[in-house]
């Protein structure tokens, strides 16, 4: 199958609005939107503005919408691509997709290019060498040092990488010019969760108030992502049973319902280890 070579989106509506809780990390990334937003105001007094920031974080977390949300609020166009997407490519693929990636978004720009899952590319050279296609991955781990280096820092394209893993990235990654900036996006608490809550609830028709704060403390450990499951699942659950509206049993028996699932998920892995 050919895979897709990068998504490009001009249009993006997410706002740090979308984004809940994470004060530490939206207030790091503001600076980001400030700098496409205003380049000038850095750069002419000498300062040079970054090339790239990783953020840094478990699953689920958030890392992707914050990014949408710099594009969004800085009104950049948005390009993406999965660091997962060039471990099934052939070789010379991986490295020429990284060149046409960076080409179009210096047309475009100012814009932010996002790699997610950036480790599976850009995990330490010369390590787990058993995969065979390592070297493309080397390529293309390659390609992407040579254009951060290669654009000078009046290109105004900013370069935003998620991973769960910044242990095992290459160093060089991580260089003075490159991402040396870490953003970290962690697993909400209870106060985060509640306002996550709010944030999904917002679109679902309720048949009774919802305690967000009860809700909060019906989910320790879960990610944003899995709140905006639940929130989901609890509507499904609610249209299934044929009710007009969600009420608090449907979100007590969605909570249950995904914790179900992690365990399973959890079991699954620490079988595989
Ligand atoms: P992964 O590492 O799995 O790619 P991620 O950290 O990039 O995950 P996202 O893809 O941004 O996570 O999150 C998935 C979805 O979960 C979001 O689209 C959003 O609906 C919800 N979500 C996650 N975090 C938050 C948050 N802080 N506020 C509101 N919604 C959130």
């Amino acid at each position: 199958s050919k895979a897709k070579l990068f998504d490009e989106k001009n249009d993006i509506k997410v706002t740090f609005k979308d984004v809940a809780g994470l004060e530490g990390a939206k207030e790091e990334i503001q600076e980001i939107v400030e700098f496409l937003r205003t380049p000038e105001k850095y750069t002419s007094i000498g300062g040079k503005i970054p090339k790239g920031a990783l953020l840094v974080g478990p699953p689920g977390t958030g890392k992707t919408l914050l990014a949408k949300a710099v594009a969004g609020e800085a009104k950049v166009p948005f390009f993406s691509l999965s660091g997962s997407d060039f471990v099934e490519m052939f070789v010379g693929v991986g490295a020429s997709r990284v060149r046409d990636l960076f080409k179009q978004a210096k047309e475009k720009s100012p814009a932010i290019i996002f790699i997610d899952e950036i480790d599976a590319v850009g995990r330490a050279r010369g390590k787990n060498n058993f995969s065979g296609s390592n070297d493309e991955r080397e390529n293309t781990l390659n390609q992407l040092l040579t254009e951060m280096d290669g654009f000078g820092t009046n290109t105004n394209v900013i370069v935003l990488a998620a991973t769960n893993r910044a242990d095992v990235l290459d160093k060089a990654l991580m260089r003075a010019g490159r991402f040396d900036r870490q953003i970290y996006v962690d697993l909400p608490d209870i106060r985060e969760r509640r306002e996550i809550f709010e944030v999904h609830l917002k679109p679902i028709k309720k048949s009774e108030h919802l305690d967000t704060e009860f809700l909060a403390k019906q989910t320790p450990g879960f990610s944003g992502a899995d709140i905006a499951n639940v929130c989901n699942e609890a509507a499904l659950i609610a249209a299934r049973n044929n009710k007009t509206a969600v009420d608090k049993q449907d979100f007590l028996d969605a909570v249950d319902r995904i914790v179900g699932g992690l365990e399973k998920k959890n079991k699954i892995i620490s079988t595989e280890e």
